[in-house]
């Protein structure tokens, strides 16, 4: 199966109070978010299963459920709810992060939130969860030099293999940022998969370049309902691509603030 063929959705925060950005997603709705998918006769995949060969089932639909950042609320609020259901998704928390809380995170006046420790991803892993690799300390890698661009992808690999016991496959660029050289580092590190997040005429999914769409706050069910098609529509496409132009600021804020 060619991961780039499946819709892959994104999640941040599964939390019940507003924060900053628009990328937590409340409980109940993300609940319902699940159930849909569910009646939709919808199958998870990992990059493990689509590695081991795994197809989708007959009268089931593939699609790719991925939490960036890896925080606590992917244990405490997402598993129960896709446990019951027979989902499975795939997390990407920052290495030296584990068990830690997000100092990375500069949502200005934002809440301090804890990241996964590592018998919460054992257990995530157990129950059929894949963790990967979203570099050490959340960096955007596109500003790095080569050492320390290989630091990052090597390191957090590395982390994450000896946290876990197992091959980590997939790679997520922090703030979705990344071009040829960074892409052809991952590889190179070892990673089978890369992940961005949707981008912009910047030209179509490969294997070190695969597209999700992140799900936010506001969205409705109707969002959501375009949000899972093969082919998003376009308008928004542009929407979620300008709303990530945020997170840029914290790529600005890591630049100016770098002292090494
Ligand atoms: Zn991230």
């Amino acid at each position: 199966m060619n991961p780039s063929q499946i819709p892959i959705i994104n999640y941040h925060k599964i939390e019940a109070q507003m924060d900053v950005g628009v990328t937590t997603r409340h409980p109940q709705r993300f609940a319902r978010d699940m159930r849909l998918l569910k009646d939709m006769g919808y199958q998870t995949f990992t990059f493990h299963d689509i590695l081991s060969g795994q197809e989708t089932e007959s009268g089931k639909k593939p699609l790719m459920i991925t939490f960036d950042d890896g925080y606590e609320s992917v244990y405490t609020r997402a598993f129960p709810v896709m446990k019951e259901l027979g989902f499975r998704g795939v997390v990407y928390v920052p290495g030296a992060y584990i068990g830690k809380e997000n100092t990375w995170d500069v949502q200005f006046g934002g809440k301090r939130y804890r990241h996964l420790n590592r018998g919460q991803l054992l257990e995530l892993q157990r129950a059929g969860f894949e963790i990967g690799a979203h570099g050490v300390h959340h960096r955007a890698l596109t500003v790095l030099g080569a050492e320390a661009l290989r630091n990052e992808l090597n390191g957090s690999k590395d982390m994450l293999e000896e946290a876990l016991g197992i091959p980590v496959v997939s790679f997520c660029y922090p703030f979705g940022q990344f071009n040829k050289t960074v892409a052809a580092q991952v590889r190179t590190a070892g990673y089978r998969f890369a992940l961005a997040s949707m981008y912009w005429g910047n030209g179509e999914a490969t294997s070190y370049a695969l597209k999700r769409m992140n799900i936010y706050r506001f969205d409705s069910e109707k969002a959501f309902r375009k949000k899972i098609l093969p082919k998003p529509p376009s308008w928004l496409v542009f929407r979620d691509w300008v709303i990530q132009r945020g997170a840029l600021a914290t790529v600005l804020y890591q630049k100016l603030t770098d002292r090494s």
